[in-house]
């Protein structure tokens, strides 16, 4: 019998082995198939024909041959995925410990799965039974009767705990249960468009032509390719023009893919500002020299380009990517998110026109679906995308360059809890590709690999055009409290700096990585704070909306005006965020045009985008923000970047707070003085000394990374050793305490030398949308036998291993 290797998308589960019935060709790995699973037809890829030394995990379950089922169908006689990206789904699934469905769904486009749908039929028994009914069973029989086909997902919606209701039912025979296929369907769009015939294209002097029809004529001579309708209509051609011409036979109507664009419409800024033809600096050119070298050995290799801010290291990439390009091969360029920064697709669209295409998390699935079919059938030479385009069907990479390596939105923070960096690097050294991880801050990771000669170290330690770097002042916040009492936002300093801008129309960006109006609501009465009922985190007041929220699950509620527990009308609120110093910067400068970007007003698509251009074209002189507005942008007229608490992340139980800290400051102020004129920074802080402000306020990065490392090495955390974070999840905190203790104890055996457990301990958010969390870390310098160790753990207990969280490698530990 002929067997192959399935992955369907489900959480958890390993690949699935199936028959191929007789008559069916092998499916190649990467084609779709049709599988039976449970009472479910399903949509899965073949990603193995197994062999006797098979890579993929067996999983515990897999059933003995003769319960092998048959594929129902073969879908693609081509892979679908690309080989080579199964084989990465397929790492990732193993590394990051997830099923391997789910790690191939991370890579598919939309509207690649096809589906059955359980649908429901009353049968002639069931019509003649309905009166006899009761209850749910009747309600159910009424809902069907006439012979309507129903989907048990709506009848769910109407009635709960219908399931058992229709497993009843049909146990009886008096309803049958189906299972049709759904979304088979070409999700392409097509349009229409004109073109001029041969005749068309001749002299038509002769003919007698309306004014509307020669207009027609004339747009379409000067445009060889054809005008879609939609842009015949914009100017003024209606319908019935054409199809009088058409009739005539000088005009064809043809219908084309139409390509979902998503620049189109994009309000970012100029699409190509830069001016052309800059000449490099020298260590610029110094290091395009020997990237261009290296790309051109057609082998795995792994450079860190370590560039200050405004050094140009955008530039370095485009003429990178164009001579890799240019030898035929495929390029990727990974940035963190597109959204925050659409500059930078916009510059590789204006360089590479066409044969580029874009791909992240804010397209429509219709958007993604026709980007993604483009890579594939090889339309295109350059993708630009977030996090998951490391899994884009490109053919023959040549070059992958992760922009802001360090930057954390990398890491995905659910299942699979892949880093995109990481996995970069994986399919650069299968391809044998050149990669490039990009950043002022480099992760302590990246610069540790480059110490130790595993990666190539390039850096770029002056600014383009001799520019200085922003001059940084720390201005103390105890000294201000002391001065002017604890209720000072803005200081005296950054006061007179954002007038001094005003007065000479410069801009300023003030930095507050904290959302909201205030952070806790207090009962001066009873001492009582507003919490979340689902998290262990107090609410933060929205005041524009009038609401208290939680910035983990959501949950909002309408301001109080009275103590939930003790009634009284003292509540305060304490604390303070972006929303507040909006507020206060207004106050101060009623004349100043102020804006603010974070979460709350930027939700709507494209707004980021929008304000961002205002910004650029020198409509708002104050941009206040949370860490989006410290991302890569490039405004030349910012002289100013203020900082209003800059150890906002200081305070969190995490050993990477002072390494994004120390991010967060320098890329901040590198935000400013990226033009003609200088730029200052003020950064406001309790802690002057801690040496991630001291380290970024003289943006000298060696020295933070010596202190940090020395940190990580004493306290055993990443990149000193390999980390694991499990988080169990439970109903009570005892219950997670007891779990995770569980799992601890099965680690803590003997032999398990070369690897620590710690914990349980619970987790620094106890609590998190209504569950309790315990923590244990597993450290050690062997990551593979740790995860297999924790894997073979919770085989033994899969409730256990539905509630648990296995995070390898982890960004943040909260
Ligand atoms: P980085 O990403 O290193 O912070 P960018 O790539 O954004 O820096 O470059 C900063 C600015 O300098 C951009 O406006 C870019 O067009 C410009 N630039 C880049 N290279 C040069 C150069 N050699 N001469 C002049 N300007 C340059
Ligand atoms: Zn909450």
């Amino acid at each position: 019998m002929r067997t192959i290797a399935v992955a369907v998308p489900v959480p958890g589960l390993g690949p699935l082995t199936y028959s191929v019935p007789d008559g069916i060709p092998d499916p190649a790995a990467g084609a779709r198939v049709l599988v039976p699973l449970g009472k479910r037809t399903m949509t899965g890829i073949v990603v193995q024909l197994p062999t006797p030394n098979s890579q993929l995990p067996t999983p515990n379950s897999q059933p003995p041959t003769s319960d092998v089922k048959p594929v129902v169908d073969v879908l693609d006689a081509e892979p679908f995925l690309p080989p080579d990206v199964v084989d990465l789904a397929a790492w990732v699934a193993d590394y990051y410990a997830c099923g391997i469905g789910e790690a191939i769904a991370t890579a598919m486009p939309p509207r690649a799965w096809i589906e059955s749908e359980r649908r429901a039929r009353i049968t002639d028994a069931g019509e003649a039974r309905l009166l006899a009914e009761r209850g749910p069973r009747r309600q159910v029989l009424e809902s069907l009767t006439g012979g309507r086909l129903m989907s048990v997902a709506a009848l769910a919606r109407k009635s709960r705990g219908i399931r058992g209701v229709l497993s009843g039912l049909e146990a009886d025979r008096l309803i049958t249960l189906t299972h049709p296929l759904k979304g088979a369907a070409d999700a392409s769009r097509t349009m229409r468009v004109a073109v001029l015939t041969a005749q068309g294209g001749e002299d038509l002097a002769g003919m007698k032509l309306g004014a509307r029809q020669q207009q027609a004529i004339d747009l379409l001579r000067a445009a060889p390719e054809g005008l879609p309708l939609g842009a015949m209509a914009d100017e003024d051609i209606p319908a019935g023009t054409l199809d009088r011409l058409s009739k005539l036979g000088l005009v064809a109507i043809e219908r084309r893919r139409a390509e979902r664009d998503p620049f189109e419409g994009a309000a970012g800024p100029d699409r190509d500002a830069r001016p052309k033809d800059l000449t490099l600096t020298a260590e610029q050119q110094a290091a395009l020299t020997r990237l261009i070298d290296r790309a051109a050995r057609h082998a795995y290799h792994t450079t860190l380009l370590h560039g200050v801010t405004g050094s140009g290291k955008t530039e370095i990439y485009l003429r990178l990517a164009r001579a890799v390009r240019e030898s035929g091969r495929g390029v990727l360029l990974m940035v963190p998110e597109i959204a925050l920064t659409p500059a930078a697709a916009s510059i590789f669209r204006a360089a590479f026109g066409e044969r580029v295409a874009i791909q992240h998390s804010g397209l429509s699935d219709g958007e993604r679906y026709d980007q993604w079919h483009r890579i594939r059938r090889g339309e295109v030479d350059l993708v630009v995308g977030t996090r998951s385009s490391v899994f884009a069907p490109i053919a023959n990479l040549g070059l992958i360059v992760v922009d802001e390596e360090h930057d954390g939105s990398y890491k995905q923070e659910e299942s699979p809890r892949y880093h995109g960096r990481d996995v970069a690097i994986v399919r650069a050294r299968a391809a044998g590709a050149l990669i490039v991880l990009g950043s002022a801050t480099p992760s302590l990771e990246s610069y540790h690999n480059a110490q130790s000669g595993r990666y190539e170290l390039v850096t770029l330690r002056r600014r383009v055009r001799d520019r200085p770097m922003a001059d940084v002042r720390i201005v103390d916040m105890k000294a201000e409290y002391a001065a002017d009492g604890p209720g000072v936002i803005i200081s005296g300093a950054l006061r007179e700096a954002m007038s001094a801008r005003l007065v000479r129309r410069e801009q300023a960006i003030v930095l507050l990585n904290r959302r909201g109006f205030a952070t806790v609501v207090f009962c001066r009465q009873c001492g009582d704070t507003l919490e979340c009922p689902n998290c262990s985190v107090s609410l933060t007041v929205h005041r524009a909306a009038a609401r208290a929220r939680c910035h983990y699950c959501n949950h909002s509620s309408p301001l109080p005006k009275v103590c939930g527990k003790c009634a009284g009308p003292y509540l305060e609120q304490l604390g303070f965020g972006t929303e507040r110093v909006e507020a206060e910067i207004r106050a101060m400068f009623p004349q100043a045009r102020v804006a603010r970007v974070d979460r709350d007003t930027v939700r709507r698509r494209g707004a980021i985008a929008a304000l961002l251009a205002r910004f650029a074209r020198g409509e708002l002189d104050v941009l206040v923000g949370t860490q989006m507005i410290a991302k890569g942008h490039d405004f030349p007229s910012v002289t100013l970047v203020g900082v209003i608490s800059a150890d906002v992340g200081l305070g969190v139980a995490d050993f990477r707070a002072a390494e994004r800290t120390f991010q967060l400051l320098t890329q901040v102020a590198g935000r400013s003085g990226r033009g003609e004129m200088a730029g200052e920074a003020i950064v406001q802080t309790l802690y002057p000394d801690h040496y991630s402000i001291r380290h970024a306020s003289r943006q000298d990065y060696e020295a933070f990374y010596a202190e940090e490392l020395h940190f990580r090495r004493a306290m055993h955390y990443p990149p000193c050793t390999a980390l694991i974070n499990v988080i169990v999840k439970a109903r009570t905190r005892q219950g997670a305490m007891e779990d995770a203790g569980g799992i601890a104890r099965g680690l803590r055996v003997p032999g398990a030398a070369g690897r620590k457990v710690l914990g349980p301990a619970p987790a620094p958010l106890g609590r998190l949308k209504g569950e309790h969390r315990a923590q244990i870390f597993i450290k050690g310098a062997q990551r593979n036998a740790m995860r297999k160790a924790l894997l073979e753990v919770l085989e033994a207990r899969p409730d256990l291993k539905r509630r648990t969280i296995v995070d390898v490698d982890p960004m943040s530990v909260l």
